[in-house]
């Protein structure tokens, strides 16, 4: 069968035999998890995230990993395998299948359900193969065999990657709580067989690297949950992710055992929490979770709602509720607890949220001020247990910014991994996996690819600068009709400005350093108009810069008198 152009950036051509592993998003930050894995000209692809935004890119609602390697060899991805349902790791496969809807979408219940759910907004309607720990599943040349482990979202998966090229276990988002709440541990046995079987490329997890010691159990946190139900005067309101199945389960709990009753707010919330429980993850005693216009009529201290928004996302709830936007108004004595973590980029929006719930009077309970939380990733005595287990030829640290790869390739190596053989990359670089050896062998492109609306990759770097500009600085529009023979200003410039203060002193100054700039080129040969546009824009950026510390967004238009 002939095979489709190869294309990718500047790798070397990957020798018959070798595998290649190319992760094309989630290594030098938090989020927009996939890497792709090719073996004799077929891909498997190993999750497709999404990238939530910061502060200096607004506008934006998501951010994808770059699909640019992948154009032209869609038919060759005989699998997209999905280790468990978070948004950074399921969020990017609507995008995805939109290249090619029936890429097969491999995956535990829980996982498949969420990722269908949101492939019906996106009217896809997905070809799915159910797989649970322990299953092996032959994809194309690549057969897979997956093992169970423990995370914030319950049916979590881990999973090998066998090939004549060398067996590659991949962990996913794991933790090794010994107590979860559903009895799932990590299975540290499957773990230790595919180690005497041989790991030559283990990938993992390295959210939690630099944190010392272990993560405390999910049981934990109990006590702290039921305080704030034993203590509460008036409504209870619980953010969290619309996928934290067993932080809500045990607010259920508490809730049920207080003798309050609880609805669900917002669409995720609901609709996920809808899945979690008609697939049994979500165990709900019965009349506990009532309708919120029924809930409503019930006395304060009988209520309980929850909802997302717990990192401060401005669209929702619970950010509406603290500027009043919401229909559910807050007010003295009501509580908030917000059970989930706090993403690194979101703590002012989150501050700002607490900040306001405060001055109402509200009372807010976070991970700041009680023990309200406890992470979804291996903390670093974990990953050297892993490290220990399986003792793998070579590793390659994943999922984190740069400081948790090299926090955990240190790890590895601390269990005597070969330094040589700890492989510490970014997005786009590729590693091939050939006669044994693990080496880098080149970069494909892995750019940030921003969803704004319904538009995809269109919005550049160039745009939310300008629309960090605009946000801090406002917008100046100059006019300038100018002589073409001598380009002199036929006219004194005009100023247009939004945002910016219009101080005719300002401008006044800043047009007589444009004629000075502009009699330095006074009749000389210049076709470019943009060339002028240039001189302008620079010459009155830099006077605004230098005298008013201020860098407003400037465009120039220049008009031929
Ligand atoms: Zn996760």
């Amino acid at each position: 069968m002939p095979r489709s152009p190869r294309k990718s950036t500047s790798s070397t051509s990957l020798p018959s035999g070798g595998l290649r592993v190319t992760p094309l998003g989630g290594l030098g930050e938090v989020g927009r998890n996939m890497t792709v894995f090719e073996y004799e000209g077929k891909l498997l692809i190993v999750d497709c995230g999404v990238l939530f935004p910061e502060e200096h890119q607004p506008g934006i609602d998501v951010i994808l990993p770059d699909f640019t390697s992948l154009q032209g060899r869609w038919d060759d991805v005989v699998g997209i395998v999905l280790t468990h349902g978070h948004e950074d790791h399921i969020g990017g496969v609507p995008y995805l299948l939109k290249e090619r809807p029936d890429i097969p979408l491999i995956g535990s219940q829980l996982t498949l359900a969420f990722i269908s759910a949101k492939l019906t907004e996106h009217k896809i309607s997905p070809t799915t193969i159910h797989v649970e720990a322990e299953d092996k599943h032959q994809a194309g040349p690549f057969e897979l065999e997956f093992v169970a482990v423990n995370h914030s979202i319950p049916d979590g998966l881990a999973v090998a990657i066998r090939t004549p090229a060398g067996l590659i276990l991949h962990t996913g988002d794991f933790k090794m709580d010994q107590f979860p709440l559903d009895g799932r541990i990590t299975d540290l046995r499957h773990f230790a067989r595919l180690g005497e079987e041989g790991v030559d490329l283990f990938l993992t997890d390295s959210t939690n690297a630099e944190v010392p010691g272990f993560t405390i159990s999910e049981r934990d946190l109990t006590p702290a949950i039921d305080q704030v139900f034993a203590t509460a005067p008036k409504r209870i309101i619980v953010s969290s992710f619309a996928s934290h199945v067993h932080r809500i389960q045990q607010v259920l709990d508490s809730a049920h055992a207080a003798g309050r009753k609880v609805a669900f707010v917002g669409r995720s919330m609901v609709k996920n929490m809808g899945i979690a429980r008609e697939l049994e993850y979500l165990k709900i005693p019965r009349g506990l979770v009532v309708d919120f216009k029924k809930l409503q009529s019930m006395p304060d201290n009988k209520i309980t709602l929850i909802c997302t928004g717990s990192q401060g996302e401005p669209m929702a709830a619970l950010s509406r509720m603290a500027s009043g936007t919401h229909q559910i108004k807050l007010s003295a004595d009501d509580t908030v607890l917000m059970a989930s973590s706090l993403i690194p980029g979101n703590e002012n929006a989150i501050y700002g949220i607490i900040n306001k719930f405060t001055d109402l009077g509200v009372k807010v309970v976070h991970k700041g001020n009680a023990k309200v939380h406890v992470s979804g990733h291996a903390s670093a005595g974990e990953l050297v247990y892993c490290y220990n287990i399986v003792k793998p030829t070579h590793v390659m640290p994943v999922h984190g910014e740069s400081k948790h790869l090299h926090a955990n390739a240190e790890l590895a190596v601390k269990t005597g991994v070969d330094p040589k053989r700890v492989l510490v990359v970014k997005d786009g670089t590729t590693v091939d996996l050939v006669n044994g050896q693990a080496k880098v062998s080149g970069q494909v492109e892995a750019g940030l690819v921003y969803v704004d609306g319904h538009t995809v990759g269109k919005v550049t770097e160039e745009t939310l600068k300008e629309r960090t500009l605009l946000q801090e600085g406002g917008a100046i529009t100059i006019v300038a009709l100018v002589d073409p023979d001598s380009n002199q200003l036929a006219e004194p410039l005009e100023f247009v400005t939004k945002g910016f203060i219009q101080d005719k002193q300002i401008f006044h100054a800043a047009a007589e350093k444009v004629k000075t700039a502009l009699g330095k080129i006074a009749g000389q040969d210049i076709d470019d108009l943009d060339e002028l546009e240039k001189l302008i824009t620079d010459t009155v950026g830099r006077h605004l810069e230098r005298n008013y510390r201020r860098s407003p967004l400037i465009t120039t238009v220049v008009v031929d008198a």
